[in-house]
């Protein structure tokens, strides 16, 4: 049956900026009674197989950037807005102060030059469908002229205070996800990078 079920995944197309979807989002599989030792019924499991659309819109950039070894970040250049100039990573389309549209800048080499361990936490435990190695060196990052401070991880090494990173990219097999930027200590050699990164 998932045999079935996995040749008919959900597909998703682009028509004139329209998705157009075929196939199954949402797969249901039979249920299995739970008895305890004594055989008295104490519940049920429901399988269930869902695929999830997350529609990118205007951050798609950002991903497919990833994907080419480029880290982008947006900047406002509205005369009008108190904090013209202003540049932000995370990648957000609309300013915060003036709500005008922003630019799209590249920050890869101030990224490679600059950024630095704001903070840091260490993880030993995850939730469902992560696919970091554990313990997950959760950092955040913080590039020089930049007004905001990135959520990423550590691949390499430990974590500390202060600490030089540079941006490692996920180019061969792309995920096209958040997971295709990681960080590793400054100085790190390409043979350390884990499989399908480079700086
Ligand atoms: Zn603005």
């Amino acid at each position: 049956m998932s045999c079935a079920h996995e040749q008919n995944r959900g597909k998703v197309k682009v028509d004139n900026n329209r998705y157009i979807v075929k196939g199954d989002f949402s797969v249901i599989y039979p249920n299995t009674p739970i008895f305890n030792k004594q055989g008295k019924l104490c519940g049920v499991t429901n399988p269930r197989d869902m695929t999830y659309i997350h529609s990118y819109g205007a951050e798609a950039p950002f991903f497919e950037g990833l994907s080419k070894g480029s880290l982008k970040g947006t900047k406002c250049e509205n005369p009008a807005c108190e904090y013209k100039g202003s540049v932000y990573i995370p990648f957000r389309i609309y300013c915060p102060d003036c709500l005008k549209k922003m630019k799209i800048v590249d920050l890869t080499a101030a990224a490679k030059k600059t950024a630095r361990i704001y903070t840091y936490m260490v993880c030993e435990r995850s939730g469902a469908f992560n696919t970091l190695d554990k313990p997950i060196k959760f950092i955040n990052v913080k590039i020089e002229g930049t007004a905001t401070i990135l959520m990423s991880y550590l691949y390499l090494g430990e974590p500390s205070m202060g600490m030089r990173v540079v941006p490692i990219f996920r180019t061969k097999n792309p995920t096209y996800t958040i997971t295709d930027l990681s960080w590793v200590p400054e100085g790190t050699p390409q043979s350390k990078l884990p499989k399908g990164f480079s700086f």
